[in-house]
C-alpha cells in the first residue's frame, strides 16, 4: 500500500467522509515533522487522509497503513498533500461536504486561490478539496418566467449530486423582450401568459388562448410554430427562442429544446459539447444531462 501523490489532478475530494480524520498536533506541519509524529501510530481501518491542525494552521496528509483488515493498524507511510501556507480550514455549517460541487463552491467563495480547502460543514462532517477547479457549464435559458427554470433546476441537482465532479454554472439567460425587439412588429404572439412579456406600442396575444389571427410576430419555439400552423393554416413570422438553436460558445453547454419530449441529445459544434434536455425536463433528465457533460469533460475524475 502506498499514498498517491495526486500530482497534476484537480478537484480531488475524498470518496467518503469517514476516510478523513482530524487531529491536532504540537509539531511543525512540514512533511518530515509530520512523519516523525505519525509513523507507527495506529490509525482507524478506513482512515486515508488526516487533516492536521496546529493552532489556526492546517495541513492535509495522505497515509498508508500496514493493513486495512484490522480495525486499527500502524501508519507506515505519510505524504504531505498540502502544507499550511496553501491550506485553510473553513467552518461552513450549511455546506454538505459529501457533495463535490458544494465543496468547490465554498472554497471558491471563501478561500479563493488556496490549493487545499478543508470544510467543516453540515452535521459537523469534515472533508476537503485539493486544487478546486470546477467544470464551467454554460446554461442556456430564456426568461420569463422567473427564476430561469433550467438554471434553477441544474443548481438543485448539483446541490445533491454526490457522483458528479464539481461544476460551476454560468448563466446564459436571454430575455424574451430583448428577442422581440430584434424583430419590430405591430404585435407579438407568445406561447402563453406565463411568458409575461409586453413591448410598448405593440399588441400581445397568447397562442394557447387561440386568439383571432392578426398581424403578429411569434416569439416562440418550433413547437409553437407547429401549433400556429395547425390553428391558422400557415406559419407565422417568428423569432425562434429555442436555446438549442443558439450558436457560438465553447466548452460544456446545457440547453433545452421544445421538440424533445423524453430523450437527452448531444450536439457537437466546434469546441463545444451541447447537451440538450427536453423543454419540460425533470430533475432526473437534467442529472442525466450533467452526467453526460462530466463524461465528456472530466472523464478521469473520481473521488479519491
Ligand atoms: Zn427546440
Amino acid at each position: 500500500m502506498t499514498v498517491p501523490t495526486y500530482a497534476g489532478r484537480h478537484n480531488v475530494v475524498p470518496g467518503a467522509y469517514r476516510g478523513v480524520a482530524v487531529t491536532s498536533v504540537d509539531c511543525e506541519l512540514d512533511e518530515p515533522s509530520l512523519q516523525g509524529h505519525f509513523l507507527g501510530l495506529d490509525a482507524y481501518r478506513r482512515t486515508r487522509f488526516i487533516v492536521v491542525r496546529n493552532g489556526p494552521r492546517t495541513a492535509i496528509v495522505g497515509v498508508a497503513k500496514a493493513s486495512e483488515e484490522p480495525l486499527f493498524s500502524p501508519i507506515t507511510e505519510l505524504r504531505l498533500l498540502v502544507g499550511p501556507d496553501e491550506c485553510v480550514y473553513l467552518r461552513e455549517p450549511e455546506v454538505d461536504t459529501a457533495i463535490p460541487t458544494a465543496l468547490a463552491l465554498a472554497s471558491l467563495s471563501s478561500a479563493p486561490g488556496k490549493r487545499g480547502v478543508v470544510v467543516e460543514g453540515k452535521y459537523a462532517h469534515v472533508s476537503f478539496i485539493l486544487d478546486p477547479e470546477p467544470l464551467r457549464v454554460t446554461v442556456r435559458e430564456v426568461v420569463p418566467p422567473y427564476p430561469a427554470k433550467l438554471l434553477d433546476q441544474a443548481r438543485r441537482v448539483l446541490a445533491t449530486a454526490e457522483h458528479l465532479p464539481p461544476m460551476e454554472l454560468v448563466p446564459e439567460v436571454i430575455e424574451l423582450e430583448d428577442l422581440a425587439l430584434t424583430r419590430p412588429s405591430p404585435g407579438y404572439l407568445l406561447p402563453c401568459r406565463g411568458g409575461g412579456v409586453s413591448v410598448e406600442g405593440a399588441t400581445t396575444d397568447y397562442l394557447d388562448e387561440h386568439p383571432e389571427q392578426r398581424d403578429w410576430t411569434l416569439i416562440g419555439c418550433e413547437r409553437s410554430q407547429q401549433i400556429h400552423e395547425w390553428f391558422y393554416g400557415e406559419r407565422a413570422e417568428q423569432v425562434d427562442i429555442c436555446p438549442r438553436k443558439r450558436v457560438g460558445g465553447t466548452g460544456a453547454i446545457l440547453a433545452k429544446c421544445c421538440l424533445l419530449e423524453r430523450e437527452v441529445e448531444v450536439d457537437r459544434p466546434a469546441d463545444a459539447q451541447v447537451v440538450v434536455v427536453p423543454w419540460g425536463a425533470s430533475l432526473a433528465q437534467i442529472s442525466e444531462g450533467l452526467t453526460r457533460l462530466a463524461e465528456e469533460w472530466e472523464p478521469t475524475w473520481e473521488p479519491a
